[in-house]
């Protein structure tokens, strides 16, 4: 009896769908007018609810590649494939930079309504209190929501700009070097609260940085760019099982994995 139960579970498992792709980047190249070659051939899948951390110098068409997923700018040959609600595609991306870029003059919770007054037009006021104040208290500022930019710390200021990007609740987030700028601390403390609010939420996260143990700590997949032209140089699954503490970051085998990416990018940039 016990093994038939077994049987129906795994027959179960088997029967639900595939996970989807919701990001399918086919042989993306791109060279500038100005003649720079920025990415050559990047072809790259990403499934739905998923966390990849691209890495790779500076300069190696990183920032290029997202604004290209975004809408932003076009790519000079290949495809990009999304399976995100197709009638408003804006509003189902969200993009973090490095710089928070809030108004100065606009209070925290002004900033972060932005996105909603924009472009998910005839909302009602309560309507958009209610969801900015829930995306507030995803990021941990809502006591901040009262006061203006130049009150907050760097961190408080990015934690913002967070919750600005989600508050019309993408289902992919596309995160530019975000914490960049910030110390040491800071940038761990927003390490762990970011995945922690992934595992909430399940966005799809892509999440750009130069910074390898940043992006192991992160993310389930680790896609390693060369130098320019930005070509993709390996694709590492990353095998630690979130929550992911503090205490990964002092691990061998956490270790040995950066250790091994930083390798691959050495004989990359000296080829
Ligand atoms: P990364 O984010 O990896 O540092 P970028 O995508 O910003 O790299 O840039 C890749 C290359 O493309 C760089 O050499 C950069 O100078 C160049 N580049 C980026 N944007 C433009 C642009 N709008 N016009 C011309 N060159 C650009
Ligand atoms: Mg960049």
């Amino acid at each position: 009896f016990r093994n038939a139960t077994l049987f129906e579970s795994v027959k179960t498992l088997m029967a639900l769908e595939p996970i989807k792709t919701i990001l399918d980047i086919k042989g993306v190249s791109k060279t500038f007018e100005s003649g720079t070659h920025a990415l050559e051939r990047v072809t790259l899948k990403v499934s739905e609810g998923s966390f990849v951390a691209l890495v790779g110098p500076s300069g190696s068409g990183k920032s290029t590649l997202l604004r290209i997923v975004a809408g932003l700018l076009s790519g000079t040959s290949g495809s990009i494939g999304h399976d995100l609600n197709d009638d408003v595609i804006a509003n189902d991306i969200g993009f973090v930079f490095q710089d928070p870029t809030l108004m100065p003059w606009a209070t925290i919770a002004e900033n972060v309504a932005i996105p909603l007054r924009l472009r998910l037009k005839g909302l009602g006021n309560a309507e958009i209190d209610k969801r900015t104040q829930e995306v507030l208290a995803w990021v941990g500022i809502d006591a901040f929501k009262n006061a203006f930019p130049r009150e907050l710390s760097g961190g408080m200021r990015m934690r913002a700009s967070i919750a600005r990007a989600l508050t019309t609740q993408p289902s992919l987030l596309l995160l530019d070097e975000p914490f960049a700028a910030l110390d040491e601390f800071t940038r761990a403390q927003l390490n762990e609260d970011l995945l922690n609010l992934w595992e909430d939420r399940r966005w799809t996260g892509i999440f750009v940085t130069h910074s390898i143990r940043e992006a192991v700590f992160l993310a389930e997949r680790v896609v390693v760019m060369s130098p320019r032209p930005g070509r993709v140089i390996a694709d590492i699954e990353i095998p630690f099982v979130y929550p992911r503490t503090p205490d990964l970051r002092n691990d061998h085998a956490y270790s040995d994995i950066c250790a091994d990416i930083s390798n691959r990018l050495a004989s990359a940039i000296t080829d």
